[in-house]
């Protein structure tokens, strides 16, 4: 059966949590043994958000094969339990990049190229390749941007086109919008709702479900006038008030009928009755008041927690499964090297050093990494925290004392961390780092194996610097044991320290395959090593069928 398409856009404001509900009706649909895909796209002119800042972007989530990506896609494969492709990933810069690629080899053969049909074709081809090359039975398209946008125009003109090429029973479209709140009236109000659907319906798309969301209850009252204004059934009128948690939000739509809703549109039966109780179960606990673990996360993002989205969530994934919550301390790695909230060190139970890119801030990330070694605190390192451990223990440890990465000090006379020699030449910063999964083996009798439970995995990365292995023996004679590396052991990818009670540090990004159902194993090593410390946690068990080795791969 050829795939399905539900179209998600969004009114009134941005971030009204599209992707979050898309995920979480992705969820839904699973449940009732449907299979999904899920694809972004995305109005803006860069080709991925690899080249953006986290300040203006939040986190870039990588795929499998090495797409940069939308933090979207983070809560789609968390979400859905999908291992996603670069197919699910869409920016005007790509659709663009393509088509002139195009002209200019001379495909179109003299025509005059232009937004209707070269722009809108393209993005029709990327939507139709998601469904067709993942065989899924509904594919989920989430359009950036907000309804009016200028940028986004040519994304709704396709899947406009889309619905007649599909015909009617086989697309679905739900427009998710905000009711604001009036204290002097004590009124939530629909009127901005109206006028987005109105604005969509200008451009010929007419919603089969709106989905308000709220920070306020929204009485039937509410959603029938909205029925009425924008021409919807009152069964396709779901208000969705702000939820204390994300993962929720599959329960809440589930009450509301919005699965079932959206496959009678699509005339399709369910395989089997909703099977949520796994997802309850993870909702149940999560929701639990729990002895708490404290975590300092040494970044540089650290106002804009999104920068660390995946982070987060792994942590909160591997805490689920030891009985315990974490609270997240968010400590400012250029504070820390200014000397501000050096204290705050002293006040958690484990330390995470994430991922980052240039100078700012990594001298605090040292000392963070000094300060765990020295007082055995628990830490986990991400990709550059690998990097920071490395450095500390050269400096510290090993006596190197201008020891850095030649990414932070291009004339360190001890380039501990070091480019590869295939990033030496590069000419373009956008897609040319490491990316992606590649294969890790795994040492035995290390800390990680004692986690994996194996002796290799495949896991995602994204950086430019390595491990330097002209110090890889000095550093293994000292105490730093290189528990995982590449197949032919020239990368390393994973280090710990010996005699510590947690302390290691991955090359790769293990927070990108932390799902709910299936905690990570570095994450679940890092609160387990916590939970040891301060005599918390117990062991918990999940429903049957729920947890299952993590061996990376989905359900
Ligand atoms: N900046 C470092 C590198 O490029 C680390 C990257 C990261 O933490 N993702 O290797």
């Amino acid at each position: 059966m050829a795939t399905k398409y539900i179209f998600f856009t969004g009114g009134v404001l941005s971030s009204v949590g599209k992707g979050v509900t898309a995920s979480a009706i992705g969820r839904l649909l699973k449940a009732r043994g449907i299979s999904v895909t899920i694809q972004k796209l995305d109005p803006y002119l860069n080709v991925d958000p690899g080249t953006l800042s986290p300040y203006q972007h939040g986190e870039v989530f990588v795929l499998d094969d090495g797409a940069e990506t939308d933090l979207d896609l983070g809560h789609y494969e968390r979400f859905c339990d999908l291992r996603l492709k670069r197919t699910s990933t869409v920016t005007t810069g790509q659709v663009y990049e393509e088509v002139i690629n195009r002209e200019r080899r001379g495909d179109y053969l003299g025509g005059t190229i232009q937004v209707i049909p070269h722009i809108t074709n393209e993005i029709k081809r990327r939507i139709d390749l998601v469904g067709r090359t993942s065989g899924a039975d509904i594919a989920l398209i989430e359009v950036g941007g907000t309804v009016g946008d200028i940028e986004s125009q040519p994304f709704l003109e396709a899947i406009r086109e889309m619905r007649n090429d599909l015909g009617r029973n086989n697309s679905a479209f739900v427009h998710l919008t905000w009711l604001p709140y009036l204290k002097a009236t004590n009124e939530t109000k629909t009127k901005p709702t109206q006028h987005s659907v109105r604005e969509l319906r200008s451009i010929g798309i007419l919603p089969d479900m709106i989905i308000a969301r709220s920070d306020y209850p929204v009485g039937r009252d509410l959603c029938d006038k909205i029925a009425q204004f924008c021409d919807v059934p009152v069964e396709g009128v779901v208000p969705l008030v702000t939820a204390d948690m994300l993962y929720r939000i599959p329960l809440i739509l589930e009450s509301m009928g919005v699965a079932d809703y959206l496959l009678k549109r699509l005339a399709l039966e369910p395989n089997q009755p909703p099977d949520l109780d796994g997802w309850r179960w993870i909702v149940d606990e999560l929701s639990r008041e729990k002895d708490k673990v404290r975590i300092g996360l040494v970044g540089k993002y650290v106002e804009l927690h999104d920068a660390y989205l995946s982070v987060r969530e792994a942590l909160t994934h591997a805490a689920l499964f030891c009985g315990v919550s974490v609270e997240l301390d968010w400590i400012s790695a250029t504070d820390l090297e200014k000397g501000i909230g050096l204290e705050r060190l002293g006040q958690v139970d484990g330390i995470v050093v994430p991922g980052g890119f240039g100078s700012r801030g990594v001298e605090g990330k040292i000392l963070a990494a000094k300060y765990a070694r020295e007082n055995k605190v628990p830490y986990l390192g991400l990709c550059l925290g690998l990097q920071v451990m490395t450095i500390e223990f050269a400096r510290n440890v090993l006596g190197l004392k201008d020891a850095n990465s030649s990414e932070i000090d291009q004339l360190t006379p001890h380039p501990v961390i070091d480019l590869m020699a295939d990033q030496r030449y590069l000419e373009k910063m956008g897609g040319t780092m490491r990316l992606g999964l590649y294969p890790c083996v795994i040492r035995p009798g290390t800390k990680a194996y004692q986690y994996y439970q194996r002796e290799s995995v495949d896991e995602r990365h994204r950086h430019r610097y390595e491990f330097n292995n002209q110090y890889r023996d000095l550093c293994e004679q000292n105490g730093l044991v290189i528990s995982g590396q590449s197949p032919d052991g020239v990368l390393v990818e994973m280090a710990e320290i010996q005699d510590h009670p947690y302390m290691l540090a991955s090359q790769f990004h293990p927070e990108f395959l932390s799902r709910p159902n299936r905690p990570h194993p570095l994450f679940l090593g890092l609160i387990h090593a916590i939970c040891e410390a301060k005599g918390l946690g117990n062991d918990i068990i999940p429903p049957a069928g729920l947890y299952k080795q993590p061996d990376g791969k989905p359900d």
